[in-house]
């Protein structure tokens, strides 16, 4: 259904179906929406009738006429996709007035000022949507709007900024007049009198706005199909703007930020749903209803219940209250956080309304990060005093530098700075600027605005409606109480709170993070984590995939042990050389000049290197260690400039002139194609020698101590199998003397990455000797791409904007060919060795829909970094769910 009818045109459907009150209406399907763009925008040939059709119906429903002079009907013309695109596409509303209708509306209504109140909004959004009229390059407001604020001035000169209400009836007809001048200055055509011939341009808009910059930014960012296309409903208008018995709101049936079971939402008395979602007045708490609308409210609360027990989900619902009537506009799966996603998942398993399975499926995998996300520490927030509190909108902490502008913030992030968005109000004009801040702060609009909605779904922190900051773009800054922030200042907001602090407020690790990692929170004191617990059981339940981590280090190896990690995927050794006086020790290694100075290099790395694997074996209890031999692209271990070469030599007791010419010597110009890898021990075996005595070492010593280990030896960048039977060879010569010398029996495995296109095709004569293949994937998309991984990025964007590729191919795995090879590997490496063990240890091990691909390939494991090992347990239920 959802696929013809959109997402709202299906839901009103069902609505209607289970008996809620919802306005007559019908949908132009989306079918209607691809011959649009595949007839040069125009329609079937049936289409004009079916709508005489439909409208025929909804008179008889509704008792009124459509363009009626004594009773019209007016209709709700608005956009509707499969999936939801909150506030991408076009709406508009009170269609069918004219200057005849409005006088009938105005005397059915006995309410002049609301008449033409309707009818100026209609102008607006027809004259915006369908005719154009928008602000030109280097306008800084709305035509429209301009306007209206020059009526304000003429009426009202000692107090120019009233708000709209206290413009009478009058007021609004001569905004009817002067909109109408306005759309004729601008466009040299009359505004349409004729209400099909409105509908016509409406219905022809919402089409056309499927195609709008926004809407396509938006469908890139979240993977919808640029052929789905849009419905179009149209609906009767209901008028929340006839008085205060009337109203608009915007519901969720339980709290989206937190996942909290309550009624949450907010109300404007007397207002278009409009008013609401566009944030430009901020509403109130829709439990207030419960006050001014006792009755109201008692129904709300029963259609919240109908509602969830309908459809077995959170809703987000739109309703209308017409002089005391409750209608409803809408519903759809309610967007929320991280937090609450979890929340309402694992609580709807509880309350029986959903299965643990549903509860895995829905959570995006991704969406688990925000649940580790930093809060602001504790105590550097109590010395910082707020300066102002808005809604909160978003939840997390973020600091950054304050930009006024989407582009700005946009231009700032790409310099590499931590930005913060602070507009009056955002828009979805100003998606780019949103998705590169930290966080986002305006002075205006509610937490069920457009803006709020579209920063918690990209997990943005983002507090608004904080009514007290005074903005001014022409000067760049912002005053509150008092205080001046200029561009480029230090802010700092928290969207779980809405408080907002100057300056640049110290973070602190989440609650998952501290009951996981720093142990300084139970699990008892924390809700949230533990609903988290509770999904990561459950998914550990359903996954078939294990899940390991990459790390160098014992205490990151703890780390993740305490995120799920069932080993260790990779352990980069080079890593373990950043730390003290090891660097020098690896320089010296890399400058020796023969065999002699390398041992003796090597011989006092060797001990730095035990005591590590010792630490993670220990921190493993048990499980297993993949350890990659040294992988160091060597440009990066020694120095460049003089000053430092000078200093090595000094150390190292050599001239300079030495250091400088081996650092000469072994420049490369591609290093990442260069002497790494297990090029590396091929032409020095006494590096891998030396490696190899530091895993069996450390071994036999935690093994004495009673902890069971399983070292898993990795050979990087293998294309030939001699490479790696060469090497294999290196690691069973040691393993056989560490085991005589110390008189023990140590079980390990020797294997291979897979990350150069030639692994992959001779994958069954590397598996001769291989016992097990990692995919390094980094490199096997560098290598099959023919992309550097450093470099790709100047270039990329605007390949994903050409849709070359959808998304970056280094974090998101390009199945249609990395992928391909890895089929190929996978299959040839089985005909060798029916169980050879496979996982993966790129980026991509922690990317939700490579997990998915990883589990089709029959993958043993995945490994990632420590904090996305949550996302990647999720992921691989999901997988394991799918088949
Ligand atoms: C890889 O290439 O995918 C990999 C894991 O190794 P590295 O990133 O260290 O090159
Ligand atoms: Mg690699």
């Amino acid at each position: 259904m959802k696929s013809l009818l959109g997402g709202k045109g299906a839901n009103l459907a069902e609505m209607t179906r289970i008996r809620l009150p919802v306005p007559a209406g019908f949908t132009i399907s989306t079918e209607v929406c691809t011959y649009f763009y595949d007839h040069k925008r125009t329609y079937p040939p049936a289409l004009d009738k079916q709508i005489d059709e439909a409208i025929h119906k909804m008179e008889i429903a509704m008792g009124k006429k459509f363009g009626d002079v004594k009773d019209p009907l007016l209709v709700a013309v608005r956009s509707g996709a499969r999936d939801s695109m909150p506030g991408m596409m076009d709406t508009i509303l009170n269609l069918g007035l004219n200057d005849q209708t409005v006088r009938a509306l105005a005397e059915r209504s006995k309410n002049e000022r609301f008449a033409y109140d309707c009818y100026r909004r209609f102008l607006q959004m027809y004259g915006d949507v369908v005719m154009g009229v928008q602000k030109r390059p280097g306008e800084e407001h709305e035509p429209f709007e301009v306007v209206i604020e020059e009526l304000k001035k003429e009426l009202f000169p000692k107090d120019p900024h009233v708000s709209d209400t206290k413009l009478d009836a009058t007021a609004l007809r001569t905004l009817t007049d002067r909109f109408r001048k306005l759309i004729r200055e601008r466009t040299g055509q009359d505004f349409p009198e004729n209400p099909r011939e409105q509908l016509r341009g409406a219905v022809g808009a919402v089409f056309g706005s499927w195609n709008n910059e926004r809407a396509i930014i938006y469908r890139r960012k979240y993977n919808i199909p640029h052929e789905w296309g849009t419905a179009v409903n149209v609906q009767a208008m209901v008028f929340g703007n006839t008085g205060n018995d009337s109203g608009s709101g915007v519901s969720f049936t339980r709290d989206p930020a937190t996942g909290e079971k309550i009624l949450y939402g907010e109300f404007l008395l007397n207002a278009q749903g409009e008013d609401v979602v566009a944030g430009v007045r901020t509403p109130e708490p829709v439990l207030r209803l419960q006050v001014e609308m006792p009755e109201v409210y008692r129904q709300l609360q029963d259609v919240r219940h109908t509602l969830e027990s309908h459809f077995h989900d959170m809703q987000d619902f739109e309703f209308t209250v017409e002089q005391g009537r409750l209608f409803m506009l809408q519903t759809r799966n309610g967007k929320r956080t991280g937090f609450a996603a979890v929340r309402i998942a694992v609580e709807m398993v509880k309350e029986k309304l959903i299965s643990p399975d549903d509860a895995i499926r829905r959570i995006p995998a991704d969406s688990l990060s925000q649940l580790l996300a930093p809060v602001f520490d504790a105590s550097a927030r109590k010395t910082t005093q707020v300066i102002a509190r808005g809604l909160p909108a978003g939840p997390g902490a973020a600091s950054g530098k304050i930009y006024f502008s989407a582009n700005e913030a946009e231009a700032a992030a790409q310099r590499g700075e931590k930005v913060l968005l602070v507009r009056v109000e955002t828009s979805p004009e100003d998606i780019r600027g949103m998705l590169a801040a930290e966080g986002i702060l305006t002075a205006r609009g509610g937490v069920s605005s457009h803006a709020a909605l579209v920063a918690r779904q990209m997990g943005k922190v983002c507090v608004c409606g904080a009514s007290e900051l005074q903005i001014d773009y022409s000067t760049n800054t912002l005053h509150v109480r008092g205080q001046n922030f200029r561009k480029g200042d230090f802010l700092s907001i928290d969207g779980t709170t809405g408080e907002i602090f100057p300056g640049e407020v110290k973070t602190s690790p989440s609650d998952v993070v501290r009951v996981l990692i720093d142990k300084d929170l139970t699990p008892a004191e924390s809700p949230i984590y533990r609903v988290f617990a509770q999904l990561m059981q459950w998914a550990d339940q359903r996954r078939t995939m294990d899940v390991r981590a990459n790390a160098d280090q014992p205490d990151q190896v703890g780390h993740a042990v305490a995120f799920g990690a069932q080993g260790v995927g990779l352990c980069r050794t080079e890593h373990m050389f950043f730390e003290g006086d090891r660097i020098d020790h690896v320089r010296e290694m890399i400058l020796a000049e023969n065999a002699d100075e390398r041992g003796k290099a090597l011989a006092k790395l060797l001990p730095a290197q035990r005591s590590d694997f010792a630490g993670i074996f220990k921190a493993l209890k048990g499980l297993p260690a993949t350890i990659r031999f040294l992988d160091p692209p060597l440009h990066e271990f020694i120095p460049h400039d003089e000053a430092s070469q000078r200093d090595l030599a000094e150390k190292l007791s050599i001239s300079v002139d030495r250091v400088a010419r081996r650092v000469k010597e072994l420049h490369e110009f591609n290093p990442m194609l260069g002497h790494r890898g297990c090029r590396l021990g091929i032409v020095y075996p006494e590096i891998s020698e030396m490696q190899a005595r530091a895993v069996f070492e450390a071994a036999a010593e935690v093994q004495a101590a009673g902890i069971k280990v399983r070292p898993e030896i990795m050979i990087p960048l293998v294309g030939f199998p001699k490479e790696l039977e060469l090497q294999i060879e290196v690691v069973h010569q040691v393993a056989a003397r560490v085991q005589k010398e110390r008189n023990v029996k140590l079980s390990y495995l020797v294997g291979t990455m897979i990350e150069i296109p030639r692994a992959c095709v001779v994958a069954d004569e590397i598996a001769k000797s291989a016992q097990f293949f990692s995919f390094g994937t980094n490199d096997l998309t560098q290598t099959t791409l023919g992309m550097s991984r450093d470099d790709a990025g100047s270039f990329l964007p605007r390949y994903q904007e050409e849709e070359i590729v959808r998304q970056n191919p280094f974090a998101v795995l390009d199945q249609g060919g990395v992928g391909k090879l890895m089929e190929t590997a996978v299959k040839l490496g089985r005909a060798t060795r029916k169980d050879i063990k496979l996982g993966i240890c790129g980026e991509h091990g922690g990317e939700p829909d490579s997990v998915k691909f990883c589990h089709q390939l029959g993958l043993a494991y995945v490994s990632c970094s420590p904090f996305r090992l949550p996302i990647a347990r999720l992921a691989a239920a999901q997988a394991a769910l799918k088949n």
